[in-house]
């Protein structure tokens, strides 16, 4: 047991995953053919949404979901701190500013009473952002009701960063619904729920929206007539209206999402399971977890313990400690605005407390379909005899 290393996450691939990327190398499409709309159609009907627009990533539909929103230069874009570096990213490829809002610790998520506090300032300072970012730490919705209320009152655009949370659902509707935001991206990277390999979608009910990340996915080019300056020249003639980029998914990549997306309310079932076990395990310990609202199904991409009486060198000794015994423990994540990057925009220590408390206690251990019972007691057990 000790010899096997155990993942934080890991991809479950069946033979029919194999077998349908296997028929898309045969076909006369490697990419641009029918199984990139096909797998669109799919996540649009799963999720309850009118459209969905596949990437090559979520950063990339990040990225085209912030400026099919019209944000650059002069406007600012507010996140979590507690997310990978590509929630805000998006922001400053567009030529906008970042700024965060501070978590929830119970949650880790963003919290609604964080960011109605923040607006009261920024709007007296005139400083009020065009998008806000929350981010589904772990696979669980952020407060999206409260969030969406703050929207229609301070006037700005949603888009959720839905990377964790594909098959999670949210007042008993799928997270990618839009009910409560504009737009919501998935990623479909091989640790997420499902994977396309590399992969994103970014979902809406907005046909505007839509059609305009599908043309920035492709060079900012359209073959359609109706969106065209002057009549086509013939069957060869396309326009470029935009400054767009190659974000586009292969057939390859849908057709193994596509697959994927069969097992998806059985992958995010089984991680359940694994999750109340982990939870009973630890109820009686100091081991603390993420607490879960009535209102969420989380899709439990990731599970963090939080160790609250642990000091910073305890913490760290638990992550190297795990990691001796071949249990990849992790932690999701560094605060963004402490990236060195990031502090020479100007964010420093300090700013978002709730965040960097979050940081010295979280811990990501392992949770992924194809983890076995005995794997996840040697987990309890060496995570118990280490605190
Ligand atoms: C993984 C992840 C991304 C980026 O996803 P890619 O598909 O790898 O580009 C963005 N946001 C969050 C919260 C993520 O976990």
């Amino acid at each position: 047991m000790k010899n096997k290393v155990i993942p934080y996450g890991k991809q479950s691939i069946s033979q029919s995953d194999i077998d349908a990327v296997v028929d898309v190398l045969k076909s006369d499409w490697l990419t641009q053919g029918p199984a990139v709309p096909a797998f669109e159609s799919a996540i649009a009907k799963y999720c309850g949404v009118n459209y969905a627009c596949a990437t090559n990533s979520a950063t990339s539909a990040l990225h085209i979901a912030c400026l099919a929103l019209g944000v650059g230069e002069g406007d600012i874009v507010w996140t979590s701190p507690i997310s990978f570096v590509a929630s805000s990213n998006c922001a400053l490829y567009c030529g906008a500013s970042i700024d965060f809002v501070d978590i929830d610790l119970e949650t880790g998520n963003m919290a609604a009473t964080a960011l109605a506090k923040k607006l009261v300032l920024a709007k007296k300072r005139n400083k009020l952002p065009k998008v806000v970012i929350p981010v589904h730490l772990a696979g669980q919705s952020c407060d999206m009701a409260a969030i969406n209320e703050l929207a229609k009152e301070y006037n700005f655009k949603v888009i959720e960063d839905a990377s964790h949370a594909i098959g999670a659902k949210y007042k008993a509707k799928p997270v990618g619904s839009c009910d409560y935001s504009d737009i919501t991206v998935f990623s479909f990277h091989p640790v997420k729920i499902i994977t396309s390999a590399e992969g994103g979608m970014a979902v809406t009910n907005c046909e505007v929206l839509d059609k305009s990340m599908k043309r920035l996915r492709s060079h900012g080019i359209t073959n359609n007539p109706d969106e065209m300056t002057e009549p086509s020249h013939g069957p060869w003639y396309y326009q470029q209206l935009e400054l767009g980029f190659n974000y586009r998914m292969t057939d390859m990549q849908a057709a193994l999402g596509l697959s994927q997306l069969k097992q998806l309310d059985n992958f995010v079932s089984v991680r359940n399971d694994i999750a109340t076990t982990y939870n009973h395990a630890f109820a009686n310990s100091t081991v603390a977890h993420l607490t879960q609202s009535d209102d969420c199904y989380s899709s439990y991409h990731l599970y963090i313990v939080r160790l609250t009486q642990c000091n910073i060198e305890k913490h760290k000794s638990v992550i190297t400690g795990m990691r001796e015994q071949g249990i990849i423990a992790h932690l999701h994540y560094i605060p963004i605005h402490l990236q060195p990057y990031y502090q020479a925009l100007g964010f420093s220590d300090g700013d978002f407390p709730n965040a960097e408390a979050y940081y010295k206690q979280a811990v990501t251990i392992p949770l992924h379909p194809t983890m076995t019972a005995d794997e996840q007691q040697f987990v309890i057990n060496t995570l118990i005899g280490l605190v």
